[in-house]
């Protein structure tokens, strides 16, 4: 959080780049955190939380949707190295969010595989038509980083750790307009 209000201000550090981090962490990386996030070309975590090489494990998919192969590399981290963070990351504006919101909502499957992220959609889908509101793909958007956030602590291989205080599960939304990363559920105490 301390990187991303860099990143919002413009007085970024750029750490952890240079030659000698990488021949720090060329035989063994030790991130402290791993973030889900989306696609979109606008929210790379490690500009947005102004870190460097060997800092996060990044996994990256179209409205941050799990499948079995992505939490499995969520789950990598804590489960081999002891990584306390997990953060689930959801933006302002998600095009893969709209997508799915209007597929859903017009019973018009997408072609070929975009299919299976408009199905991986669906619970957010329900929880957004659920709640209501004024703009529903975003009330989608953050029910998606939510029930994700929860999924995850709850599963089976992660919720001992979450039990221990040894791995917090954070829900965020990422403002395209201003940069700044807001927490939506998890907030370790
Ligand atoms: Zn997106």
């Amino acid at each position: 959080m301390d990187g991303n209000e860099r990143w919002v201000s413009g007085r970024l550090q750029h750490p952890d780049r240079d030659p000698d981090r990488r021949q720090l962490v060329a035989q063994e990386q030790e991130p402290f955190g791993s973030v889900l996030s989306c696609i979109d070309s606008r929210v790379p975590p490690e500009l947005l939380f102004d870190t460097g090489l060997g800092d996060l494990y990044v996994m990256r998919t179209g409205g941050q949707a799990v499948g079995p192969v992505v939490t499995g590399s969520v789950e990598y981290g804590p489960m081999t190295s002891a990584t306390p963070l997990i953060v689930v990351l959801g933006h302002q504006r998600c095009g893969a969010i709209k997508a799915a919101y209007q597929s859903l909502h017009d019973s018009k499957p997408l072609p070929g595989n975009l299919q299976a992220i408009v199905k991986a959609l669906r619970p957010a889908y329900e929880q957004a038509v659920k709640e209501g509101g004024a703009d529903p793909v975003e009330t989608m958007t953050r029910a998606q980083v939510k029930l994700t956030a929860t999924e995850l602590r709850a599963n089976a291989d992660l919720a001992p750790l979450v039990r221990k205080g040894s791995l917090a599960v954070v829900g965020a939304y990422y403002s395209l307009d201003t940069g700044k990363v807001e927490v939506l559920s998890g907030k370790p105490s």
